[in-house]
């Protein structure tokens, strides 16, 4: 009996001696890893809407986040630079990134508030005294929307012109989220095909004239956050990187997939403070 016990007292402290370690291994690999987060935010609102959506944001809530984002000493990256300096690391980070924090600002749908509230906000926070350079933002557009609002069948998402004046004033990456948002797994192959490679056009003819344009659509964004094998190996026939949205920060080593980038979910009832503080866990360019 009393070996029994010595027995069972010796598998316990093992048990807890491994669990121990297990938590102090992981705290110390991730205090070690390159974290950049991703923010998702989706529709912006003035204040009452007709019909409340979890997924929409205030313009003042907004504006409070991005205030902190241009007064500290953050380095807003769109999808190509995350692809070319941490990614793929093909290109060395400018020195004058030193010191800085990276992280990246998405949109989700290309709505008209893109235009309306959005633009102007990043427009009138580079005067901000303490503001560093232009602030730009990713937009991941579904090119069956632009279609749509460009006939004057919509006035809920963005047409070209919208594109235009936010992409020449530097403020605006613009990038893919399917042609008309559908739930890619669920597709047969022409249809994911289309879904996939269709509609780059339409967004690249927004901006024809315009410099700079060749990197429009070349970076995704899964609609409802839905992606598997097939749909991944799909992707990378079209685009450099798939994001997900699956409220987590990337934390960049050897396990990094392009085509799995996280998101940090930015919901109505997030307030800035939260987001400003997930901001803050952003690593420091050494
Ligand atoms: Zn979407």
């Amino acid at each position: 009996m009393f070996k029994k016990l010595k027995k069972l007292r010796i598998i316990l402290l093992g048990i807890l001696v491994t669990g121990f370690i297990s938590i102090l291994s992981w705290l110390l690999v991730d205090s070690l890893t390159f974290k950049i987060p991703i923010f998702g935010f989706h529709n912006i609102i003035d204040g009452q809407v007709e019909k409340e959506n979890y997924l929409d944001y205030t313009k003042t809530d907004l504006a409070k986040f991005l205030t902190h984002i241009v007064q500290g000493d953050y380095w807003v990256l769109d999808t190509n630079e995350l692809y070319k300096y941490f990614l793929t690391k093909s290109q060395p980070i400018p020195p004058e990134h030193i010191g800085q924090k990276p992280i990246i600002i998405t949109f989700d749908d290309g709505y008209k508030s893109m235009r309306q509230y959005v633009l102007p906000l990043l427009e009138e926070l580079e005067t901000e005294p303490k503001a560093g350079e232009t602030v730009k933002v990713v937009l991941f557009l579904n090119p069956n929307s632009v279609k749509r609002a460009e006939k004057g069948a919509s006035d809920k998402y963005m047409n070209c012109q919208d594109i235009r004046d936010g992409f020449t004033k530097g403020y605006f990456d613009i990038q893919g989220h399917g042609y008309s948002h559908r739930i890619l797994p669920k597709l047969n192959e022409k249809e994911l095909i289309f879904e996939l490679s269709g509609g780059k056009e339409i967004l690249k003819g927004c901006l024809s004239g315009v410099e700079n344009t060749d990197k429009i659509a070349t970076h995704l964004a899964y609609a409802y956050n839905k992606s598997n094998g097939r749909v991944r190996e799909y992707t990378a026939r079209y685009y450099l990187s798939g994001y997900l949205y699956n409220n987590r920060t990337l934390k960049l080593g050897w396990w990094t997939n392009p085509y799995r980038i996280p998101r940090l979910r930015a919901f109505r009832s997030d307030p800035p403070e939260k987001l400003i503080r997930l901001a803050q866990t952003a690593s420091e360019i050494r």
